[in-house]
């Protein structure tokens, strides 16, 4: 697959959510993200690099290493898949940069020939359940929160834990009192608790029908991991702990996890995402794809990745939800699903004009 690139642009941009977003490591109001864009000669692609903590990367870091990636593809000819290998060799400890240059690519790439993303990597346009997630806040809050989210059409929820272990059994409880049987659960601690603590909650919500338990431990305690993993039945999802396919092929050969959460701002974008579908399917392993606090634009570009592998079954993709504004259109929310649209590319529509009313004003900083 390849590009003919004329010029690569980076609008860093700080939209505010609509409430302060809490997790076990840390929280926050306004998602900082930074949108690429790719211009060929007839054509733009756009893609979302998220500034995170995971991958320790700021809107300044990715300004950076974008300008990096650009200078190596001004008036050249791209091949996608190449340029990403070159791309992660020369700046690996910018995945999330990475990311939005790939999106960028693959979405200009779908424009140029007429195809969906979806189709360039071989898979079909379904609608997608996808979940919202519940931040650490307090039982009724919690219960608040899933009750206004099953109103507004979500069937799955994701109950952020790391409050302490009875007080996040408390909550997980209060949303199944309110969600019923037939609510899609699911749980994330963001490496909250020791392996003895995490194997203790397992077993306390193990009648609550948990469809899985995402990084209990710290992210570099493998062997935590594993014994978790081992000693419960609660099916268990690595998410911090991956991020590409080495660590994913350790995953799956030494059954440290149950399943992968996959993010395109860990990997580098659709095909760093590619790379761990495909361990995923060598060793039959499931898992999700997520996100960080990414716009519609890289949460599009996640469903494509989704509706390309029979291996993901579960999608987080909710980010742009918890944002005051959307920056793009062509991604709907309809009957609890997620809805991509059949144009070519990703498929999105950016709205430029509120591009640049979020944009940063990083003067001086850089
Ligand atoms: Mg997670």
């Amino acid at each position: 697959m390849e590009i003919e690139v004329e010029d690569v642009e980076s609008f860093p941009i700080g939209i505010d959510r609509d409430e302060v977003f809490r997790i076990s490591t840390g929280s926050s109001l306004t998602a900082e993200n930074v949108l690429v864009r790719i211009k060929s000669k007839t054509e733009d692609g756009w893609g979302n690099s998220s500034a995170n903590s995971v991958t320790d990367e700021s809107v300044e870091s990715i300004l950076k290493a974008v300008k990096v990636m650009s200078s190596n593809m001004k008036d050249e000819r791209i091949d996608v898949e190449k340029n990403w290998q070159d791309m992660r060799e020369k700046l690996p400890d910018d995945p999330a940069a990475l990311a939005g240059v790939d999106i960028a690519l693959y979405d200009l790439a779908g424009k140029l020939s007429g195809k969906r993303v979806y189709e360039i990597i071989n898979g079909v346009n379904e609608g997608i359940l996808t979940d919202r997630t519940i931040g650490l806040m307090t039982e009724s809050e919690t219960r608040e929160h899933a009750r206004e989210f099953m109103r507004r059409g979500f069937k799955a929820i994701k109950i952020k834990i790391g409050m302490g272990l009875m007080e996040d059994i408390r909550r997980i409880k209060a949303v199944r009192e309110e969600g019923g049987p037939d609510l899609d659960i699911w749980v994330d601690a963001n490496q909250a608790f020791t392996p003895e603590e995490s194997i203790t909650l397992c077993q306390r919500i193990a009648d609550l029908n948990v469809k899985f338990v995402e990084q209990p431990v710290d992210v570099d305690d493998i062997a935590g991991l594993k014994k978790v993993t081992e000693e419960t039945d609660m099916p268990i999802m690595a998410d911090e702990t991956v991020k590409g396919p080495k660590m994913a092929e350790k995953i799956c050969t030494e059954e440290i996890a149950d399943m992968i959460n996959i993010k395109l701002a860990k990997c580098g974008g659709i095909t760093g995402g590619r790379k761990i579908v495909d361990v995923m399917e060598r060793y039959g392993v499931d898992g999700m794809v997520g996100c960080m606090g990414e716009t519609s634009v890289s949460i599009g570009a996640g469903a494509h990745l989704f509706n390309s592998t029979s291996k993901l079954k579960f999608a987080d993709l909710d980010s742009h939800f918890m944002l005051s504004d959307n920056i793009a259109s062509g991604l709907d929310f309809e009957c609890g699903k997620l809805w991509i649209s059949d144009d070519p590319g990703l498929g999105m529509r950016i709205h430029e004009d509120k591009v640049k009313k979020y944009l940063m004003d990083l003067e001086g900083e850089l």
